[in-house]
């Protein structure tokens, strides 16, 4: 039967097929793994018909709300409203999607525009874009990760793209090559926000970040792109962080992120520690 495969490790939905896809192309990939139990697969429609799973919407600050599926499904990751002026913009996207979803962010005002930072949180961003009208940003750079083609795809280019003012995306590279994060000036109080999914990505200590090319298989990233990324990181507007794993850095997140990037480069270098 023709279907949307969507991929139970990463979560990304794959366009019509009449058979499953062999392997998830983006989880056989050392950015990501395939489960030691193999790839599974399942569907939007098997996933609502189960009705095992809801998504959970909660306000973290003014003009903010997280997205969440509940029980936890593929990588896990949050997804974020923003409110701003009459312009909702979804950053990252989760798989799940429902009517209840569906109507509670239609009573926050809906989705003027989706925004993605690597293509990790792709998921099922076209039912997202179809149920609210609304075009999709993402890198050209990672063009060859989009697993479902849509007209609504916008595939921007260059460094820096401004969705609406105060409301500007960045491609700072690193994790994935496209691999952008978001500056919301004028989120809390206007001190600025910065939302960078795991382009970087908040650690155990919530005061420091990292910056990695492979998280599940631990693979750091050259001297030179952490620098870059510090480089351009020391340009915005934020004292404010959230990752994609809902960890936050409430405060000084941009002194956070550059001394982070100093240390991770001292660590390359071997000049952080004796071993
Ligand atoms: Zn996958
Ligand atoms: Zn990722």
């Amino acid at each position: 039967m023709l279907d949307k495969y969507v991929c139970k490790a990463c979560g990304v939905q794959y366009e019509n097929s009449l058979e499953k896809p062999n392997e998830c192309i983006i989880c056989s990939e050392e950015r990501q793994f395939i489960s030691s139990k193999g790839q599974n697969w399942t569907t939007l429609e098997s996933m609502i018909k189960e009705g095992q799973y809801k998504n959970t919407i909660n306000i973290e600050e003014e003009g903010l709300y997280s997205i969440n599926t509940c029980p936890s499904f593929g990588i896990g990751q949050t997804a974020y409203l923003i409110q701003d002026k009459n312009f909702n913009l979804l950053w990252d996207c989760i798989s799940y999607i429902d009517e209840k979803t569906i109507s509670k962010i239609e009573d926050l005002g809906g989705i003027d525009a989706i925004a993605l930072s690597h293509p990790h949180y792709y998921s099922s961003q076209v039912e997202w874009a179809e149920a609210f009208n609304a075009p999709i940003y993402i890198h050209e750079d990672d063009q060859e990760w989009v697993m479902r083609p849509s007209e609504r795809i916008v595939f921007w280019s260059g460094e820096s793209l401004e969705l609406k003012e105060g409301i500007i995306l960045h491609r700072i590279g690193g994790h994935f090559k496209g691999g952008t994060v978001l500056e919301w000036k004028n989120g809390d109080n206007q001190s600025g926000i910065l939302m960078t999914g795991d382009i970087i990505r908040v650690v155990a200590d919530l005061s420091w970040v990292s910056f990695m090319y492979s998280y599940p298989n631990f693979i750091p990233l050259p001297e030179t792109t952490v620098e870059r990324i510090s480089t351009r990181i020391k340009e915005l507007k934020f004292a404010r962080l959230y990752d994609a794993f809902h960890r936050v850095i409430k405060e000084e997140a941009k002194q956070n992120v550059l001394r982070s990037a100093t240390r991770y480069m001292e660590a390359l270098h071997g000049t952080l520690f004796n071993s």
